[in-house]
């Protein structure tokens, strides 16, 4: 009985060599300034209009700090906080609702509610009660700073000018409780 010679491993079949990508484009031509589109024989041209406009700025803001110079009375810059205690706001700006009381304590609210439906987010809530005469009456002004936008609507809303727009300002706390105020000192008569 003849033994089989075992067959020589078969040689590994070559694969031929994978196509390399393609090199990418060359770079367009540097432009100067690039933004603009100028070529560089025409960056001199464009550098010395650049620099005409920003000394033309340059001017501009010198002259404005000139003329405060010469009218010291006109500058509006506040030096705060060094003003905090002589600093007054001006009559548009708006730091919170509150509600005006005249020399008795009374204010002019009736408890209508106006306010608290033209409020877009919820600020206010109006808390009713009855007084001596069963009649309704403002119970407590709930206001929460913390969530008013200062629009200004429930003001403009309000048909007895019971409420206003104060000038308070530093009113950052560290949580949100004493944001919620009372606005009314007294109940409603
Ligand atoms: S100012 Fe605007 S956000 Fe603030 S309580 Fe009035 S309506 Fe609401
Ligand atoms: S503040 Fe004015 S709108 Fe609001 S409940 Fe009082 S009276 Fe009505």
């Amino acid at each position: 009985m003849s033994e089989e010679t075992p067959k020589p491993d078969a040689t590994p079949e070559v694969k031929p060599a994978e196509a390399k990508p393609a090199a990418p484009p060359p770079p367009p031509p540097v432009t100067y300034p690039r933004s603009a589109g100028v070529t560089m024989a025409a960056a001199p041209k464009a550098s010395l209009s650049r620099f005409l406009g920003d000394a033309f700025g340059l001017f501009k803001g010198m002259n404005v700090t000139m003329r405060y110079f010469r009218k010291p009375s006109r500058i509006v810059t506040r030096e705060y906080p060094e003003n905090r205690g002589t600093l007054k706001m001006s009559e548009r700006f708006r730091g919170q609702v509150v509600m005006p009381h005249d020399e008795k304590n009374e204010h002019t609210c009736t408890a209508c509610t106006l306010c608290e439906k033209a409020c877009p987010n919820g600020s206010i809530s109006i808390l009713t009660t009855k007084n001596l005469a069963s009649k309704r009456v403002l119970g407590a002004f709930v206001y929460r700073l913390s969530s008013c936008t200062l629009c200004n609507l429930c003001i403009e809303a309000c048909p007895f000018d019971a409420i206003r727009m104060g000038h308070g300002f530093e009113m950052a706390t560290f949580t949100r409780d004493p944001l919620d105020l009372i606005l009314n000192k007294t109940e409603g008569r």
